[in-house]
């Protein structure tokens, strides 16, 4: 299985580089943050749950967040791999994605982080937010405490796979063409490497 944690702060362009790599590799996507505003929509118990926590920008507890995660694995076993979007977010999500996927006899290929300065994700994030609809996107407040439970809580999690050298960086800026590519070069050499 080719599974990637697709990786960096919000606005670094991960959901749209997602969509292009799942139909490139064939893999399936994986984004709690899709899933979770799926709940919400759907009035579910979980988006309830989620809701609060989304509306502030701050992370969904990791045992919710874990256990949705592992659901969306397990309806999926026959894929050829994943795209984590959003997920881990922090070194205990890490560490059970880890041993759930061992469970399932298999692992994390490579995580790769898409490299975005503060200003710019701002400066996304605001302009996704006029269009999106998504209230976490459209406040300033709430896009700086999302900025800072990232570097806070969740730029950590880049250790847990490069102890293990399977932590790669990319320039985030740029086109959305060029910056697939550079992923696609990375996750080839990757594969050339296994
Ligand atoms: P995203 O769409 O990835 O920007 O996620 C939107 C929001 O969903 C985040 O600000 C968190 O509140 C929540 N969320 C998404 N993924 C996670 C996660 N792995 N752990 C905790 N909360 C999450």
């Amino acid at each position: 299985m080719l599974n990637i944690v697709l990786f960096g702060p919000p606005g670094a362009g991960k959901g749209t580089q997602a969509e292009k790599l799942i139909s490139k590799y064939n893999l399936v996507h994986l984004s709690t943050g899709d899933i979770f505003r799926a709940n919400i929509k759907g009035k579910t118990e979980l988006g309830t749950l989620a809701k609060s926590y989304i509306d502030a920008g701050n992370l969904v507890p990791d045992e919710v967040t874990i256990k949705m995660l592992e659901s969306e694995v397990d309806k999926n076993l026959a894929a050829e791999g994943f795209i984590f979007d959003g997920f881990p977010r922090t070194t205990t999500q890490a560490e059970a994605l880890e041993s759930f996927l061992k469970s399932k006899e298999t692992s994390i290929s490579l995580m790769i982080a898409l490299n975005v300065s503060e200003q710019e994700l701002i400066k996304r994030l605001l302009l996704r937010g006029k269009d999106s609809g998504r209230a976490d996107d459209a406040n300033e407040e709430v896009i700086a405490n999302r900025i800072e439970v990232y570097n806070e809580q969740t730029a950590v999690v880049a250790d847990f796979y490069n102890t293990q050298n399977k932590f790669e960086k990319i320039d985030g800026i740029g086109s959305i063409d060029d910056i697939f590519g550079r992923l696609c070069d990375t996750i080839d050499n990757h594969k050339v490497s296994l």
